[in-house]
């Protein structure tokens, strides 16, 4: 993994052009059964995918936090939603609430997240390749071939799979 890693920004910048066209493509005629065939190629790529031994996402981009997380969250600290801002969140160009600080406080040392069950919707549904109207999020889908190496394997897979 650790290999596949450091090469993944190279691989995803090499298959950038063919990736956004195939995109662009998919998003003029979205196949009918785009949500089942999604989440098939989701669920064979996380049954080779262990994410304990990654943690890219964790490490390098963090999720944003809706008021609903921070409450979440802040209630299982045992502080108030105001504190948990103070000490963990700062605000985004885009008017997000966003970690200060990347690798996320949260992720310890064996790749586990401390606080699993409550953490943001984000890093629950990350890296989306899921969610439902998959063409309506392509251009996060890029961005993310470059940072998750599952993203990486589901997007070569699906143009294998759903040829345009
Ligand atoms: S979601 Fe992707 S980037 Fe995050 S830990 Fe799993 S494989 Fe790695
Ligand atoms: S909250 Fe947990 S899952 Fe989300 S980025 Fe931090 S360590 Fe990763």
């Amino acid at each position: 993994m650790e290999q596949f890693l450091k090469q993944l920004p190279q691989l995803a910048n090499d298959k950038k052009a063919e990736n956004k066209k195939y995109f662009a493509k998919l998003k003029k005629k979205p196949p009918k059964n785009l949500d089942y065939i999604m989440q098939e190629l989701h669920d064979d790529e996380f049954e080779k995918t262990d994410c304990l031994t990654c943690a890219n996402c964790c490490k390098t981009t963090g999720p944003l936090f809706t008021n609903a997380d921070i409450e979440r969250i802040a209630k299982h600290l045992k502080v108030k939603p105001q504190q948990f801002i103070d000490q963990y969140l700062q605000i985004d160009e885009e008017n997000d609430y966003v970690l200060k600080e990347i690798p996320c406080t949260f992720l310890d040392a064996d790749n586990y997240c401390l606080i699993y069950d409550v953490r943001p919707k984000a890093c629950r549904e990350y890296p989306h390749t899921n969610r439902k109207k998959f063409h309506q999020i392509t251009n996060l889908t890029l961005k993310n071939t470059a940072i998750c190496p599952a993203a990486y394997n589901i997007v070569e897979e699906m143009k294998k799979r759903l040829p345009k």
